[in-house]
C-alpha cells in the first residue's frame, strides 16, 4: 500500500497551469509524500453549462481526500455564475479562513515596520450567507445570521491555532459597540473561550480602529479572530501593506477537509507568458503540508522559497532595480527554488513548529427558556406624506387586547410616538407591539396580523421578540 497523502489538484485558469506544475515540481523535489488527483474546475466548466463551475464527480473527488490545492479560476462575467470558491467553502462546511502574512523587507517593500501576523476568518456565516430581499420600492435588506457554534468554532480554532504555532496573543475584532447581539455573541464567546487558554494574551478592538491598526502598525498584531465581512476586509489590506499579495496563501479549513489557494487570481494578462509568480500557490502548498502533519516538509519548502527571495532572485512582479539580482521567468524561478531545497535563508527566519490539523468539536448548545413578549411587523407605507402619526393612528385603532403599539421606527430610529420632523423616512416602517398580558402565543399574533390586514395595511415581514434565559433577545429602536 502507498504511504503517500492522496491530495486533490485542480489546475484553474489564467496562470494557475504554470503556477500549479511550478509548485508540483518542488513539492516532487523536496520528496513530499504525496499524490494527486487532478479534477477540472472553473472557466471551461462555467461554459460547459454547469453554472457552479464544477461537477459532481469533481465534488466525489474533493470530499475523499483531506486536502485540496486549488490553482486561481477565472469567474466568467454576467450569466449567473455562481462563485465557486464560495460555493466550495459552504458545501463543504470550511468554517475558518486563515490567511497568515508577514513582511520580507528589504526584499519586498512594505508600508509597516516588519509584521507577522495571522488572520482567521470566519468563512460560512455573517451577511455572506446571501440572504437578501427587497420588499418595498425604496429599501433592500440583507440579513446577518451569526450562530453560537459558528463563534465557537471559529474562535476555539483561533486559540487553537495560537497554541499549534506558539503565537503569544489573539484580538478579537467586532462591531458590538453597534450590533449588540451579532457582534456582541461573537465578543462574548470570545470571552468565554478565552478563559480556557490563559497563556494566550487577549484583547478586543472594534473593527474600524482595528482595521486601522492593521493598515499602520500591523506589527502589534498576532492573531485575528474575527467575522466573515471584516476579516475579509482587512485581511486584502493586510497582505497589500505587507506588500505580499503575490506571495500569501491561504487555507479554508473545516472538519477533517481543507483547501489551499494562493490570494490573488487566475491574472490572464501574463498567461502563458512564463512571467507568472508561483510563490502564492507554493505557500498555499506549505500551508497544507503542515496541516498534513508534514511541516519538516513545509520548513524545507519554505526555507528554499525565502532563500531564493533573499538572493534576488524574482519574477517580474517583484522585481527592482538596486535590490533583486536576477529578473526570471515562472521555470528558472522554480529551478532556483528547488537548487536551494536543503538550505537556509540568512536573514530571514523560519518558524520552528510541529503543526498538526487542528480538530474543533464542540458541545450543541442547550435549548434556553424563551417567552414570547411581542413582535415587529414591517409595513410598507407611502401615503399621507409619510407622517407616522397617520400610520400610529390606524395601527392605534386596529389593534388587539394582548398586543399594544409602543413604537414605530424607520431605518431604526423611533418617529411615532414623538418622532423629529427632520428624521427622513422611507416607505419600510417597524411597528413593535408588545404584549399586555404576561402571556401571549403565536395565535395572539395570527390575530394581530388579521387586524392590521383588515385595517388594509401590507405586512411585508415580521420578527417575534423574546426574552431568551431572561434577557431581552431583540435590539431597542434607536431613541426607544
Ligand atoms: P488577479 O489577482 O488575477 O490580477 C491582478 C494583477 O496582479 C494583474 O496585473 C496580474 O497580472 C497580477 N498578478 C496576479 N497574480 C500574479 C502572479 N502570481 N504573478 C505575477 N503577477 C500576478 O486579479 P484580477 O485581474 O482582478 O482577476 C482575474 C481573474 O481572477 C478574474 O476572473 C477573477 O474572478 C479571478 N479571481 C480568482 C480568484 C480565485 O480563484 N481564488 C481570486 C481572485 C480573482
Amino acid at each position: 500500500m502507498s504511504s503517500k497523502i492522496p491530495i486533490t489538484i485542480a489546475r484553474g485558469d489564467g496562470i494557475g497551469p504554470e503556477i500549479m506544475d511550478a509548485t508540483l515540481r518542488i513539492l516532487e523535489a523536496a520528496g513530499a509524500p504525496l499524490e494527486y488527483e487532478e479534477i477540472q474546475i472553473g472557466e471551461q466548466v462555467y461554459l460547459s453549462g454547469e453554472l457552479s463551475g464544477i461537477s459532481k464527480d469533481s465534488w466525489d473527488t474533493i470530499r475523499r481526500n483531506k486536502a485540496f490545492l486549488k490553482a486561481p479560476i477565472t469567474t466568467p462575467q454576467g450569466g449567473g455564475y455562481k462563485s465557486l470558491n464560495v460555493t466550495i467553502r459552504k458545501s463543504l462546511g470550511l468554517y475558518a479562513n486563515v490567511r497568515p502574512c508577514k513582511t520580507f523587507k528589504p526584499y519586498i517593500p512594505a508600508y509597516c515596520n516588519d509584521m507577522d501576523m495571522v488572520i482567521i476568518r470566519e468563512n460560512e456565516e455573517d451577511l455572506y450567507a446571501g440572504i437578501e430581499h427587497q420588499q418595498t420600492s425604496e429599501v433592500v435588506q440583507c440579513l446577518k445570521l451569526i450562530s453560537r457554534p459558528g463563534c465557537e468554532k471559529i474562535i476555539r480554532y483561533a486559540f487553537e491555532y495560537a497554541k499549534t504555532y506558539d503565537r503569544k496573543k489573539v484580538t478579537c475584532m467586532t462591531k458590538d459597540n453597534i450590533m449588540k447581539h451579532t457582534d456582541g455573541l461573537f465578543h462574548e464567546v470570545f470571552k468565554e473561550i478565552s478563559k480556557e487558554y490563559p497563556d494566550i494574551e487577549t484583547e478586543h478592538r472594534i473593527i474600524d480602529i482595528g482595521s486601522a491598526v492593521v493598515a499602520t502598525k500591523p506589527e502589534i498584531l498576532d492573531v485575528v479572530v474575527t467575522l466573515n465581512l471584516y476579516g475579509d476586509i482587512i485581511s486584502d489590506i493586510m497582505a497589500q501593506v505587507a506588500g505580499s499579495v503575490g506571495l500569501s496563501g491561504s487555507a479554508n479549513v473545516g472538519s477533517g477537509r481543507a483547501m489551499f489557494e494562493a490570494i490573488h487570481g487566475s491574472a490572464p494578462d501574463i498567461a502563458g507568458k512564463d512571467m507568472a509568480n508561483p510563490s502564492g500557490i507554493l505557500h498555499g502548498a506549505i500551508l497544507m503540508l503542515d496541516y498534513l502533519g508534514l511541516s519538516d516538509y513545509a520548513k524545507k519548502i519554505e526555507a528554499a522559497a525565502l532563500k531564493t527571495l533573499e538572493e534576488g532572485i524574482h519574477t517580474g512582479d517583484l522585481y527592482q532595480e538596486g535590490i533583486s539580482t536576477k529578473k526570471v521567468g515562472t521555470k528558472e524561478f522554480t529551478d532556483s527554488v528547488i537548487s536551494n531545497l536543503g538550505k537556509s535563508p540568512n536573514k530571514i527566519q523560519v518558524k520552528e513548529r510541529n503543526a498538526h490539523p487542528i480538530e474543533i468539536s464542540i458541545e450543541p448548545t442547550k435549548p434556553q427558556p424563551k417567552k414570547l413578549v411581542g413582535i415587529d411587523l414591517f409595513i410598507d407605507w407611502n401615503s399621507d406624506d409619510r407622517n407616522p402619526d397617520v400610520l400610529g393612528k390606524i395601527l392605534e385603532d386596529n389593534s388587539t387586547d394582548k398586543l399594544k403599539l409602543k413604537m414605530i421606527t424607520n431605518r431604526g430610529v423611533k418617529v411615532y410616538p414623538d418622532g423629529m420632523p427632520e428624521t427622513f423616512k422611507t416607505d419600510h416602517w417597524r411597528c413593535r407591539y408588545v404584549s399586555k398580558s404576561s402571556e401571549i402565543n403565536n395565535s395572539d399574533i395570527l390575530e394581530l396580523l388579521s387586524a392590521v390586514n383588515n385595517a388594509k395595511q401590507d405586512v411585508i415581514k415580521t420578527e417575534n421578540l423574546y426574552e431568551i434565559a431572561g434577557e431581552r433577545a431583540y435590539s431597542l429602536g434607536q431613541g426607544e
